[in-house]
Protein backbone atom coordinates (compact mmCIF):
# COMPACT_ATOMS: atom_id res chain seq x y z
CA UNK A 1 0.00 0.00 0.00
CA UNK A 2 1.43 3.29 -0.80
CA UNK A 3 2.91 5.42 2.12
CA UNK A 4 3.65 9.01 1.98
CA UNK A 5 6.35 7.94 4.27
CA UNK A 6 8.58 5.73 1.70
CA UNK A 7 8.62 8.63 -0.60
CA UNK A 8 9.79 11.54 2.25
CA UNK A 9 12.05 8.79 2.88
CA UNK A 10 13.88 8.08 0.18
CA UNK A 11 15.83 10.71 -0.96
CA UNK A 12 14.47 9.87 -4.80
CA UNK A 13 15.42 12.08 -7.59
CA UNK A 14 12.47 14.30 -7.94
CA UNK A 15 11.87 17.32 -10.26
CA UNK A 16 14.00 19.61 -8.29
CA UNK A 17 16.85 17.04 -8.42
CA UNK A 18 19.91 18.56 -9.76
CA UNK A 19 21.74 16.27 -12.87
CA UNK A 20 24.29 19.02 -12.93
CA UNK A 21 27.30 16.50 -12.37
CA UNK A 22 25.99 13.99 -14.20
CA UNK A 23 25.77 16.59 -17.41
CA UNK A 24 29.51 17.84 -16.47
CA UNK A 25 30.47 13.99 -16.55
CA UNK A 26 28.93 13.39 -19.78
CA UNK A 27 30.21 16.41 -21.28
CA UNK A 28 33.45 15.72 -20.38
CA UNK A 29 33.41 11.54 -21.38
CA UNK A 30 32.45 12.56 -24.48
CA UNK A 31 35.79 14.68 -25.41
CA UNK A 32 37.53 11.24 -24.36
CA UNK A 33 35.39 8.19 -25.08
CA UNK A 34 33.09 8.04 -28.21
CA UNK A 35 29.29 9.01 -26.79
CA UNK A 36 30.69 9.31 -23.67
CA UNK A 37 30.04 6.23 -22.97
CA UNK A 38 31.65 2.35 -23.18
CA UNK A 39 28.44 0.01 -24.29
CA UNK A 40 26.06 2.17 -26.53
CA UNK A 41 22.52 1.73 -24.57
CA UNK A 42 24.10 3.15 -21.42
CA UNK A 43 24.29 6.99 -23.63
CA UNK A 44 20.24 7.47 -23.37
CA UNK A 45 19.85 8.07 -27.20
CA UNK A 46 16.65 6.14 -27.15
CA UNK A 47 15.09 7.85 -24.36
CA UNK A 48 16.58 11.42 -24.06
CA UNK A 49 17.70 13.01 -21.22
CA UNK A 50 21.08 13.20 -19.33
CA UNK A 51 22.45 9.39 -18.60
CA UNK A 52 23.05 9.28 -14.51
CA UNK A 53 26.54 8.46 -13.51
CA UNK A 54 26.39 6.52 -10.67
CA UNK A 55 28.77 6.75 -7.48
CA UNK A 56 27.83 3.99 -5.27
CA UNK A 57 25.08 0.54 -4.98
CA UNK A 58 23.81 -1.02 -1.91
CA UNK A 59 21.10 -3.29 -2.32
CA UNK A 60 18.20 -2.24 -4.61
CA UNK A 61 19.62 1.09 -4.79
CA UNK A 62 21.60 3.52 -7.18
CA UNK A 63 23.05 6.58 -6.18
CA UNK A 64 24.12 9.25 -8.46
CA UNK A 65 27.20 11.55 -8.36
CA UNK A 66 24.40 14.27 -7.83
CA UNK A 67 23.18 12.58 -4.96
CA UNK A 68 19.95 11.48 -6.36
CA UNK A 69 18.52 7.70 -5.42
CA UNK A 70 17.37 5.37 -7.55
CA UNK A 71 15.31 1.99 -7.28
CA UNK A 72 17.69 0.15 -9.74
CA UNK A 73 15.54 -1.75 -12.05
CA UNK A 74 19.16 -2.69 -14.55
CA UNK A 75 20.84 -4.67 -12.15
CA UNK A 76 23.97 -4.58 -14.23
CA UNK A 77 21.14 -6.14 -16.92
CA UNK A 78 21.41 -8.75 -14.99
CA UNK A 79 24.26 -9.44 -13.09
CA UNK A 80 23.09 -7.91 -9.57
CA UNK A 81 20.72 -10.65 -8.53
CA UNK A 82 21.30 -10.62 -5.34
CA UNK A 83 21.63 -6.84 -4.64
CA UNK A 84 24.60 -4.42 -5.13
CA UNK A 85 27.46 -5.20 -2.53
CA UNK A 86 25.80 -8.45 -0.83
CA UNK A 87 28.10 -8.82 2.19
CA UNK A 88 29.19 -12.42 1.21
CA UNK A 89 30.30 -11.80 -2.26
CA UNK A 90 31.69 -8.33 -1.12
CA UNK A 91 34.02 -10.73 1.62
CA UNK A 92 34.58 -12.89 -0.88
CA UNK A 93 35.60 -10.72 -3.77
CA UNK A 94 37.69 -9.29 -0.50
CA UNK A 95 39.49 -12.25 0.11
CA UNK A 96 40.11 -13.30 -3.29
CA UNK A 97 41.46 -9.99 -4.21
CA UNK A 98 43.91 -9.76 -0.72
CA UNK A 99 45.72 -13.32 -2.30
CA UNK A 100 46.27 -11.28 -5.68
CA UNK A 101 44.75 -10.29 -8.91
CA UNK A 102 45.97 -12.30 -11.70
CA UNK A 103 48.34 -14.75 -11.69
CA UNK A 104 48.30 -16.19 -15.19
CA UNK A 105 48.75 -20.03 -14.17
CA UNK A 106 45.29 -22.11 -12.65
CA UNK A 107 44.07 -21.35 -9.32
CA UNK A 108 41.17 -23.32 -7.42
CA UNK A 109 38.50 -20.84 -7.26
CA UNK A 110 38.39 -21.62 -11.84
CA UNK A 111 37.49 -25.41 -10.70
CA UNK A 112 34.86 -24.39 -7.92
CA UNK A 113 33.58 -21.77 -10.27
CA UNK A 114 33.66 -24.69 -13.36
CA UNK A 115 32.21 -27.30 -11.17
CA UNK A 116 29.27 -25.30 -9.63
CA UNK A 117 27.83 -25.00 -13.45
CA UNK A 118 28.50 -28.38 -14.41
CA UNK A 119 26.06 -29.30 -11.32
CA UNK A 120 23.63 -26.89 -11.97
CA UNK A 121 23.41 -27.34 -15.33
CA UNK A 122 22.61 -31.37 -16.53
CA UNK A 123 23.64 -31.47 -19.81
CA UNK A 124 27.25 -30.15 -18.61
CA UNK A 125 30.28 -31.94 -18.55
CA UNK A 126 32.77 -29.48 -19.14
CA UNK A 127 32.67 -25.97 -19.69
CA UNK A 128 35.80 -23.19 -20.23
CA UNK A 129 35.80 -19.69 -18.88
CA UNK A 130 36.04 -16.92 -20.30
CA UNK A 131 35.93 -12.81 -19.96
CA UNK A 132 32.23 -12.03 -21.30
CA UNK A 133 29.74 -13.15 -23.02
CA UNK A 134 31.05 -12.15 -26.26
CA UNK A 135 33.30 -14.32 -26.05
CA UNK A 136 31.58 -16.89 -25.00
CA UNK A 137 29.25 -17.01 -27.96
CA UNK A 138 32.41 -16.15 -30.43
CA UNK A 139 34.19 -19.43 -29.39
CA UNK A 140 31.20 -21.44 -28.95
CA UNK A 141 30.52 -20.46 -32.30
CA UNK A 142 34.40 -21.14 -33.51
CA UNK A 143 34.27 -24.25 -31.61
CA UNK A 144 31.34 -25.87 -33.69
CA UNK A 145 32.71 -24.74 -36.68
CA UNK A 146 35.96 -26.62 -35.58
CA UNK A 147 33.59 -29.70 -35.10
CA UNK A 148 31.41 -30.28 -37.76
CA UNK A 149 33.96 -28.93 -40.62
CA UNK A 150 31.42 -26.50 -41.51
CA UNK A 151 30.63 -22.37 -41.81
CA UNK A 152 27.32 -21.66 -42.39
CA UNK A 153 25.22 -20.71 -38.78
CA UNK A 154 21.68 -19.60 -38.50
CA UNK A 155 20.43 -17.34 -35.99
CA UNK A 156 17.44 -15.68 -35.38
CA UNK A 157 16.20 -11.55 -35.76
CA UNK A 158 16.06 -10.52 -32.65
CA UNK A 159 18.44 -12.78 -30.84
CA UNK A 160 21.44 -11.01 -29.36
CA UNK A 161 24.73 -12.61 -29.17
CA UNK A 162 27.28 -10.04 -28.64
CA UNK A 163 29.25 -8.45 -30.83
CA UNK A 164 30.45 -11.06 -32.47
CA UNK A 165 31.06 -10.22 -36.14
CA UNK A 166 29.10 -13.27 -37.60
CA UNK A 167 26.19 -12.41 -35.15
CA UNK A 168 25.75 -9.12 -35.71
CA UNK A 169 23.31 -9.54 -38.26
CA UNK A 170 19.66 -9.43 -37.39
CA UNK A 171 17.94 -8.12 -40.14
CA UNK A 172 16.09 -9.87 -42.88
CA UNK A 173 12.97 -11.08 -43.64
CA UNK A 174 11.69 -13.68 -45.58
CA UNK A 175 12.47 -17.58 -45.95
CA UNK A 176 16.52 -17.85 -45.34
CA UNK A 177 18.04 -14.40 -46.34
CA UNK A 178 21.91 -13.94 -46.15
CA UNK A 179 21.80 -11.12 -44.14
CA UNK A 180 23.44 -8.44 -44.60
CA UNK A 181 25.81 -6.97 -41.96
CA UNK A 182 24.00 -4.48 -39.14
CA UNK A 183 27.13 -2.96 -38.04
CA UNK A 184 29.66 -1.02 -40.48
CA UNK A 185 32.84 -2.65 -40.40
CA UNK A 186 31.84 -6.46 -40.67
CA UNK A 187 33.12 -8.15 -43.71
CA UNK A 188 30.27 -9.46 -46.01
CA UNK A 189 33.20 -12.64 -45.60
CA UNK A 190 31.99 -12.63 -41.65
CA UNK A 191 28.03 -11.99 -42.12
CA UNK A 192 27.60 -14.21 -45.49
CA UNK A 193 27.74 -17.32 -43.55
CA UNK A 194 25.10 -16.18 -41.42
CA UNK A 195 21.51 -17.22 -42.06
CA UNK A 196 18.84 -14.59 -40.26
CA UNK A 197 15.66 -16.37 -39.68
CA UNK A 198 12.75 -15.29 -38.25
CA UNK A 199 11.86 -16.03 -34.48
CA UNK A 200 9.39 -18.70 -33.61
CA UNK A 201 9.34 -20.18 -37.26
CA UNK A 202 10.25 -23.52 -37.58
CA UNK A 203 9.01 -24.05 -40.50
CA UNK A 204 11.58 -21.04 -41.90
CA UNK A 205 14.55 -23.48 -39.96
CA UNK A 206 13.03 -26.19 -41.95
CA UNK A 207 13.26 -24.36 -44.76
CA UNK A 208 17.08 -23.29 -44.60
CA UNK A 209 18.05 -26.49 -43.36
CA UNK A 210 16.43 -27.86 -46.85
CA UNK A 211 18.78 -25.80 -48.92
CA UNK A 212 22.04 -25.56 -46.62
CA UNK A 213 21.50 -28.07 -44.84
CA UNK A 214 24.93 -29.85 -45.09
CA UNK A 215 27.20 -26.53 -44.66
CA UNK A 216 25.43 -25.73 -41.78
CA UNK A 217 27.58 -25.84 -38.70
CA UNK A 218 24.74 -24.50 -35.90
CA UNK A 219 21.87 -22.99 -34.58
CA UNK A 220 21.86 -20.56 -31.99
CA UNK A 221 19.70 -19.31 -30.32
CA UNK A 222 18.85 -17.43 -27.10
CA UNK A 223 17.61 -20.01 -24.81
CA UNK A 224 14.74 -17.74 -24.30
CA UNK A 225 15.15 -14.43 -25.75
CA UNK A 226 15.55 -11.23 -23.79
CA UNK A 227 17.26 -9.09 -25.88
CA UNK A 228 14.38 -7.70 -28.30
CA UNK A 229 12.21 -7.88 -24.86
CA UNK A 230 11.05 -10.97 -23.02
CA UNK A 231 9.83 -13.81 -26.03
CA UNK A 232 9.90 -16.77 -25.01
CA UNK A 233 10.07 -19.89 -27.47
CA UNK A 234 6.54 -21.08 -28.18
CA UNK A 235 5.92 -24.94 -26.64
CA UNK A 236 8.30 -27.05 -28.69
CA UNK A 237 10.37 -24.95 -30.34
CA UNK A 238 13.93 -25.56 -28.68
CA UNK A 239 12.75 -29.50 -29.59
CA UNK A 240 12.09 -28.65 -32.86
CA UNK A 241 15.57 -27.05 -33.12
CA UNK A 242 16.82 -29.91 -31.54
CA UNK A 243 15.48 -32.32 -34.14
CA UNK A 244 16.87 -30.52 -37.06
CA UNK A 245 20.06 -29.76 -36.30
CA UNK A 246 20.57 -33.40 -35.25
CA UNK A 247 18.98 -34.95 -38.21
CA UNK A 248 21.53 -32.62 -40.22
CA UNK A 249 24.45 -33.11 -38.54
CA UNK A 250 24.18 -29.69 -36.90
CA UNK A 251 24.65 -28.56 -33.72
CA UNK A 252 23.09 -26.23 -31.56
CA UNK A 253 23.88 -23.50 -29.02
CA UNK A 254 21.66 -22.44 -26.40
CA UNK A 255 22.94 -18.77 -25.14
CA UNK A 256 22.28 -18.80 -21.57
CA UNK A 257 23.75 -15.69 -21.18
CA UNK A 258 21.03 -13.87 -20.32
CA UNK A 259 19.03 -16.43 -18.03
CA UNK A 260 20.90 -18.64 -17.16
CA UNK A 261 20.94 -18.93 -13.31
CA UNK A 262 18.20 -15.80 -14.09
CA UNK A 263 15.41 -17.81 -14.58
CA UNK A 264 15.71 -20.85 -12.46
CA UNK A 265 19.39 -22.07 -10.41
CA UNK A 266 19.72 -24.00 -13.50
CA UNK A 267 18.86 -21.37 -16.20
CA UNK A 268 15.92 -21.46 -18.85
CA UNK A 269 17.23 -25.29 -19.02
CA UNK A 270 15.59 -26.03 -15.87
CA UNK A 271 12.52 -24.26 -16.65
CA UNK A 272 12.02 -26.12 -20.19
CA UNK A 273 14.07 -29.11 -20.19
CA UNK A 274 15.13 -32.36 -19.73
CA UNK A 275 13.95 -32.49 -23.59
CA UNK A 276 12.82 -35.58 -25.15
CA UNK A 277 14.97 -35.29 -28.41
CA UNK A 278 18.51 -34.75 -26.29
CA UNK A 279 19.80 -30.97 -24.89
CA UNK A 280 21.39 -28.88 -26.76
CA UNK A 281 25.39 -29.49 -27.93
CA UNK A 282 26.61 -26.00 -26.59
CA UNK A 283 25.31 -23.46 -23.67
CA UNK A 284 27.09 -20.23 -23.05
CA UNK A 285 27.10 -18.01 -19.85
CA UNK A 286 27.66 -14.90 -18.16
CA UNK A 287 26.17 -11.69 -16.62
CA UNK A 288 24.99 -13.52 -13.02
CA UNK A 289 27.98 -16.19 -12.98
CA UNK A 290 30.25 -13.22 -12.83
CA UNK A 291 28.51 -11.50 -9.85
CA UNK A 292 28.98 -8.30 -11.44
CA UNK A 293 32.67 -9.07 -12.42
CA UNK A 294 34.07 -10.03 -16.01
CA UNK A 295 33.70 -14.06 -15.99
CA UNK A 296 31.50 -15.99 -18.36
CA UNK A 297 31.67 -19.48 -19.84
CA UNK A 298 30.78 -21.75 -22.77
CA UNK A 299 30.34 -25.39 -22.14
CA UNK A 300 28.72 -28.59 -23.01
CA UNK A 301 29.25 -33.01 -23.69
CA UNK A 302 32.99 -33.41 -23.35
CA UNK A 303 33.74 -35.35 -26.64
CA UNK A 304 32.36 -32.16 -28.12
CA UNK A 305 34.55 -29.34 -25.59
CA UNK A 306 37.67 -32.04 -26.29
CA UNK A 307 38.31 -30.02 -29.49
CA UNK A 308 39.61 -27.16 -27.61
CA UNK A 309 43.30 -26.57 -27.55
CA UNK A 310 44.91 -27.98 -25.45
CA UNK A 311 43.31 -31.40 -26.39
CA UNK A 312 42.26 -30.33 -30.14
CA UNK A 313 42.89 -28.03 -33.00
CA UNK A 314 40.23 -25.37 -32.22
CA UNK A 315 42.23 -22.43 -30.34
CA UNK A 316 40.77 -20.30 -27.71
CA UNK A 317 42.91 -18.21 -24.90
CA UNK A 318 42.65 -15.55 -22.44
CA UNK A 319 44.94 -13.63 -20.17
CA UNK A 320 42.45 -12.88 -17.71
CA UNK A 321 39.98 -15.96 -18.22
CA UNK A 322 39.35 -17.62 -14.59
CA UNK A 323 40.43 -14.49 -13.24
CA UNK A 324 40.95 -15.38 -9.29
CA UNK A 325 38.61 -12.59 -8.60
CA UNK A 326 35.90 -12.08 -11.30
CA UNK A 327 35.83 -16.77 -10.36
CA UNK A 328 35.44 -15.66 -6.70
CA UNK A 329 32.56 -13.40 -7.37
CA UNK A 330 30.84 -15.45 -9.70
CA UNK A 331 31.24 -18.32 -7.04
CA UNK A 332 30.31 -16.20 -4.43
CA UNK A 333 27.13 -15.00 -6.11
CA UNK A 334 25.80 -18.64 -7.64
CA UNK A 335 26.29 -20.26 -4.12
CA UNK A 336 23.51 -17.18 -2.88
CA UNK A 337 21.18 -17.97 -5.66
CA UNK A 338 18.94 -20.36 -3.38
CA UNK A 339 15.78 -21.46 -3.52
CA UNK A 340 14.86 -18.55 -1.26
CA UNK A 341 16.31 -15.58 -3.49
CA UNK A 342 14.61 -17.01 -6.69
CA UNK A 343 11.12 -17.19 -4.48
CA UNK A 344 11.94 -13.47 -4.16
CA UNK A 345 12.80 -12.78 -7.39
CA UNK A 346 9.58 -13.81 -8.05
CA UNK A 347 7.29 -12.06 -5.43
CA UNK A 348 8.95 -9.46 -6.23
CA UNK A 349 9.01 -9.24 -10.45
CA UNK A 350 5.07 -10.30 -10.32
CA UNK A 351 4.41 -6.47 -7.60
CA UNK A 352 5.85 -4.54 -9.91
CA UNK A 353 4.87 -6.32 -13.10
CA UNK A 354 1.23 -6.44 -12.07
CA UNK A 355 1.21 -2.83 -10.51
CA UNK A 356 2.93 -1.36 -14.28
CA UNK A 357 -0.24 -3.67 -15.48
CA UNK A 358 -2.97 -2.24 -13.17
CA UNK A 359 -1.60 1.57 -13.76
CA UNK A 360 -0.93 1.32 -17.75
CA UNK A 361 -4.04 0.01 -17.77
CA UNK A 362 -5.68 2.80 -15.57
CA UNK A 363 -3.81 5.54 -18.21
CA UNK A 364 -5.10 3.70 -21.50
CA UNK A 365 -1.72 2.64 -22.69
CA UNK A 366 -1.66 -0.15 -24.91
CA UNK A 367 1.28 -2.61 -23.73
CA UNK A 368 1.96 -6.25 -23.28
CA UNK A 369 3.98 -8.22 -20.44
CA UNK A 370 5.26 -11.09 -21.61
CA UNK A 371 7.90 -13.77 -18.87
CA UNK A 372 10.63 -15.98 -18.97
CA UNK A 373 10.39 -17.30 -15.31
CA UNK A 374 10.80 -14.31 -13.38
CA UNK A 375 12.26 -12.16 -16.24
CA UNK A 376 9.78 -9.85 -17.50
CA UNK A 377 9.45 -7.06 -19.97
CA UNK A 378 6.79 -4.59 -21.08
CA UNK A 379 5.86 -3.97 -24.69
CA UNK A 380 4.44 -0.94 -24.96
CA UNK A 381 2.02 -2.04 -27.81
CA UNK A 382 -0.77 -4.79 -28.05
CA UNK A 383 -0.90 -8.34 -28.35
CA UNK A 384 1.59 -11.15 -28.09
CA UNK A 385 5.35 -10.68 -29.27
CA UNK A 386 6.14 -13.65 -30.99
CA UNK A 387 9.23 -12.21 -33.26
CA UNK A 388 11.49 -9.28 -33.63
CA UNK A 389 8.64 -7.38 -35.78
CA UNK A 390 6.35 -8.16 -33.42
CA UNK A 391 9.04 -6.16 -30.55
CA UNK A 392 9.50 -3.11 -33.04
CA UNK A 393 5.76 -2.47 -33.36
CA UNK A 394 6.03 -0.80 -30.10
CA UNK A 395 4.79 2.66 -29.55
CA UNK A 396 9.01 3.65 -28.31
CA UNK A 397 7.82 7.83 -28.00
CA UNK A 398 5.34 6.28 -25.17
CA UNK A 399 8.08 4.27 -23.88
CA UNK A 400 10.44 6.66 -23.34
CA UNK A 401 7.88 9.56 -21.65
CA UNK A 402 7.18 6.82 -19.37
CA UNK A 403 11.26 5.95 -18.31
CA UNK A 404 11.70 9.78 -17.68
CA UNK A 405 8.89 9.66 -15.89
CA UNK A 406 10.41 6.69 -13.18
CA UNK A 407 13.46 8.40 -13.28
CA UNK A 408 12.62 11.36 -12.23
CA UNK A 409 10.43 9.70 -9.46
CA UNK A 410 13.39 7.75 -8.73
CA UNK A 411 13.57 4.23 -10.47
CA UNK A 412 15.78 3.54 -12.69
CA UNK A 413 14.72 1.39 -15.92
CA UNK A 414 17.27 0.48 -18.65
CA UNK A 415 17.38 3.45 -21.17
CA UNK A 416 15.48 0.91 -24.07
CA UNK A 417 11.98 -0.68 -24.79
CA UNK A 418 13.64 -3.73 -25.60
CA UNK A 419 14.90 -4.95 -22.36
CA UNK A 420 13.75 -7.06 -19.58
CA UNK A 421 13.25 -5.22 -16.19
CA UNK A 422 16.02 -7.08 -14.20
CA UNK A 423 15.45 -7.11 -10.03
CA UNK A 424 17.42 -8.72 -7.29
CA UNK A 425 16.45 -10.67 -4.17
CA UNK A 426 17.77 -7.72 -2.41
CA UNK A 427 14.62 -5.49 -3.75
CA UNK A 428 13.09 -4.98 -0.19
CA UNK A 429 8.84 -4.32 0.23
CA UNK A 430 10.34 -0.52 0.70
CA UNK A 431 12.42 -0.65 -3.18
CA UNK A 432 9.09 -2.23 -4.35
CA UNK A 433 6.86 0.42 -2.73
CA UNK A 434 8.80 3.52 -4.66
CA UNK A 435 8.12 1.77 -7.75
CA UNK A 436 4.71 1.25 -7.12
CA UNK A 437 4.16 4.90 -6.40
CA UNK A 438 6.19 5.58 -9.10
CA UNK A 439 4.32 4.03 -11.61
CA UNK A 440 0.82 6.27 -11.85
CA UNK A 441 1.86 9.28 -12.92
CA UNK A 442 4.46 7.23 -15.94
CA UNK A 443 1.35 5.97 -17.41
CA UNK A 444 -0.24 8.81 -17.17
CA UNK A 445 3.18 10.29 -18.65
CA UNK A 446 3.19 7.68 -21.45
CA UNK A 447 -0.61 7.99 -22.51
CA UNK A 448 -0.15 12.03 -23.06
CA UNK A 449 0.25 12.21 -26.46
CA UNK A 450 -0.47 8.66 -27.58
CA UNK A 451 -2.32 8.52 -31.05
CA UNK A 452 -0.90 11.84 -31.51
CA UNK A 453 2.83 11.54 -32.76
C1 LIG B 1 24.57 -9.84 -22.70
C2 LIG B 1 24.46 -10.95 -23.69
C3 LIG B 1 25.56 -11.37 -24.47
C4 LIG B 1 26.86 -10.61 -24.49
O1 LIG B 1 27.51 -10.62 -23.26
P1 LIG B 1 28.64 -9.50 -22.97
O2 LIG B 1 29.18 -9.90 -21.64
O3 LIG B 1 27.92 -8.19 -22.97
O4 LIG B 1 29.64 -9.59 -24.06
C5 LIG B 1 25.41 -12.48 -25.26
N1 LIG B 1 24.26 -13.15 -25.32
C6 LIG B 1 23.18 -12.79 -24.59
C7 LIG B 1 21.92 -13.59 -24.67
C8 LIG B 1 23.24 -11.66 -23.78
O5 LIG B 1 22.15 -11.28 -23.10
Amino acid sequence: MASSSTTSRSTSAGSSSSTARSAALIERARSVTPGGVNSPVRAFRAVGGTPRFIASAEGPWLTDVDGNRYVDLICSWGPMILGHRHPSVLSAVTEAAGKGFSFGTPSENEVALASEIVDRVEPLEQVRLVSSGTEATMSALRLARGATGRSKVVKFAGCYHGHVDALLASAGSGLATFALPDSAGVPDSSAGETIVLPYNDVAAVEAAFAEHGDEIACVITEASPGNMGVVPPEPGLTEALRRITRAHGALLISDEVMTGFRCSASGWYGLEGPYDGGAPDLFTFGKVMGGGFPAAAFGGRADLMGHLAPDGPVYQAGTLSGNPVATAAGLATLKGCTPEVYARLDTVAHSIADAAHTELSAAGVPHTIQWAGSMFSVFFREGAVRTYDDAKSQDTAAFSRFFNAMLDQGVHLPPSAYEAWFVSASHNDDAVEAVLQALPAAARAASETHGSL
